[in-house]
């Protein structure tokens, strides 16, 4: 991996407050000056939002990003299954539950009831705003960072142009770094945009495109550059089906959300330690693989053909 991903992880893992981020911005924005690359910061207020974009949204092909943001360790740990039909089940019963809760507490709830409910909100935003940030956060997503990164420096110059990546902020805040992206330039930027969220815990590599992308040329050529026999990791090209992974690529109508799972036989495949101090593993295995499979969408040739 690359010397300028090395430092990040050593001295700018953590990038929640807004000295935090600065640190980073100024970090990354030298180092990669250094390499001959220009980064420019797309600066909006209300929240402050700095989105960092490297090369044209405008003339790329490929959209290529990842939040840098960090969250809050959470009180609950963050549990993802985003193909299961049970966690779906689970999730529509809770938003079923909260329903008739929000019902029930303005026909006839009593103040102590009221109390209860108003407080547990208020001290989830209250944690949400103010909460501790996730220290080791090498999952949610430093990996995707560092996919970004290592995409962009193994280009070759004459490559670069076809590509314009971008560093989200505030993805943990309601994607209000990717909206505005999208507010700004389009909610279709490219030809294809490919979003890279919490890919380094997991040996299941799945690609959840989204309905604009599924009619996008380059969406065949996406599959295709994903080798599955590199290190007996699996690809899953998830085309059809339940898929609960939101992150940044809901923004856009033309996006590919990447993301890393473990599998067990209750839930297939999930994520369950981002948010928590367990967010501490970061297989290099699988950066290497996504950067290099969307570093090969600009040559002529599919890379590899293997994809389930
Ligand atoms: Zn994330």
């Amino acid at each position: 991996m690359h010397e300028i991903i090395q430092e990040i992880i050593e001295r700018h893992m953590v990038r929640r407050t807004n000295s935090q981020k600065s640190a980073f911005i100024e970090y990354l924005s030298n180092a990669l000056s250094s390499e001959g690359i220009q980064a420019s910061i797309e600066q909006s207020q209300w929240p402050l939002c700095r989105n960092i974009v490297i090369g044209d949204p405008v003339k790329a092909k490929y959209i290529v990003t990842a939040h840098y943001d960090t969250p809050v360790r959470s009180l609950i740990p963050n549990f993802v299954a985003p193909v299961s039909g049970l966690y779906f089940g689970i999730l529509l019963f809770a938003l079923a539950g909260a329903a008739y809760a929000g019902m029930d507490l303005k026909y006839s709830g009593s103040l102590a009831y009221r109390l209860a409910v108003y407080g547990a909100v208020a001290v989830s935003m209250l944690q949400f705003i103010f909460g501790k940030p996730n220290e080791p956060n090498y999952n949610d997503n430093t990996s995707g960072v560092a996919c970004v990164l290592e995409t962009l420096l193994m280009l070759e110059k004459s490559h670069r142009s076809q590509y314009c990546f971008v560093l989200f902020d505030l993805e943990e805040a309601w994607l209000f770094g990717s909206r505005r992206f999208a507010g700004k330039h389009s909610k279709s930027p490219g030809e294809i945009l490919i979003n890279i969220d919490c890919v380094s815990d997991g040996d299941h590599i799945m690609l959840f495109p989204s309905k604009g992308a599924l009619r996008a040329d380059e969406w065949e050529k996406a599959k295709a550059n994903f080798a599955t026999d590199d290190w007996r990791k699996t690809i899953i090209a998830r085309e059809k089906g339940i898929k609960l992974f939101s992150s940044d690529n809901i923004s856009f109508k033309n996006s590919v959300a990447i993301g890393a799972f473990r599998k067990s036989p209750v839930w297939g495949y999930y994520i369950s330690r981002i948010h928590t101090k367990k967010d501490i593993i970061f297989d290099e295995r699988n950066i290497a693989i996504i950067s290099n499979a969307i570093a090969c969408m600009c040559l002529p040739e599919a890379k590899a053909n293997d994809v389930s």
